[in-house]
């Protein structure tokens, strides 16, 4: 199974955690739970923004 970013659909893709990947290509982190797709981008301070799933 090939996961692809549901942002851009590159599949240039690093896993950073158990469920969570970054994307080289557009820069975002996502997470992948049981229904649900959060996706995150990280901000110049260092944090993460919610840009896609509740919180
Ligand atoms: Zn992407």
């Amino acid at each position: 199974m090939t996961l692809r970013c549901p942002n851009c659909g590159s599949i240039q893709l690093g896993k950073i955690g158990a469920d969570q990947y970054y994307c080289w290509n557009c820069f975002v982190e996502f997470h992948y739970s049981k229904e649900r797709v959060k996706m995150y981008k990280v901000s110049e301070d260092g944090g993460l923004v919610t840009i896609f799933g509740d919180n």
